[in-house]
């Protein structure tokens, strides 16, 4: 994938924002150099898509702070074939770092007006090996599953249930963990004696409004 508008500000932000903090996995660094966060934000906001900052993308979600979106990716440590489900497609963006790394990206979004812009906006860099799903996310897709990695990217009370059994054997999921107004960044591994875990930072999410997330009104 090669996208030459706003080159020099995309290697800027890598360099500032994501290597300068720590993450180190060229493969992430390079998937956010190439992909254009800019196409994924409203237009009125292009000039400021690459800023260490979260963005409004309308339907009252955000697009990720890049930092948050490299440091979750990394934690997923995926590879080309990997099948990766991830909950919360909001804009796309994250989905397509997540195509550009995997194998295929399973990603469900609970507002039908926001996958249907991602879907879009996916598909115009070309990238095709995404499947779209509107519907409780919470409950993961069964019929896909089991899944090398899970990416949740809205805060969740605990880890969903469904979610856990669908990993795989030596999957990976990562997910903001805690309450409405602050979580931490978990990132777990299924090893053969159990999931493990540990905690990568605070974060700050929107919430995950679902079965196994928080209730619709709070
Ligand atoms: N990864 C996104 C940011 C997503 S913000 C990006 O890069 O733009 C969180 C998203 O999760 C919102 O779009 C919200 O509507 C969605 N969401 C919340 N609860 C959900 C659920 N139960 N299932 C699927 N999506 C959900």
């Amino acid at each position: 994938m090669r996208c030459d508008e706003r080159r020099a500000e995309r290697r800027r932000m890598v360099a500032r924002q994501i290597a300068g903090r720590g993450v180190s996995d060229r493969r992430v660094l390079a998937a956010l150099a190439a992909i254009p966060r800019h196409r994924f934000v409203p237009p009125s906001l292009a000039d400021v898509a690459y800023d260490d900052a979260p963005l409004p993308v309308g339907s009252g979600q955000t697009i990720s702070q890049p930092y948050m979106v490299a440091l979750m990716t990394a934690a997923l440590r995926l590879r080309r074939g990997d099948r990766v489900l991830e909950i919360g497609t909001g804009s796309g963006y994250q989905t397509a770092i997540l195509a550009h790394l995997a194998g295929c990206v399973f990603t469900i979004e609970r507002l039908a007006e926001l996958a249907a812009g991602a879907e879009r906006r996916v598909a115009a860099l070309g990238l095709a090996n995404v499947r779209y799903r509107v519907a409780d996310g919470t409950l993961g897709w069964p019929e896909a599953a089991p899944f090398d990695a899970v990416l949740v990217t809205a805060a969740t009370p605990d880890l969903p249930a469904p979610l856990l059994a669908q990993l795989a054997p030596l999957g990976r999921i990562a997910a903001p963990v805690g309450d409405l107004a602050l979580q931490e960044l978990i990132v777990g591994v299924r090893e053969p004696r159990g999931l493990v875990t540990r905690a990568a930072g605070g974060c700050r999410f929107v919430p995950l409004v679902g079965r196994h997330g928080f209730p619709d009104a709070f």
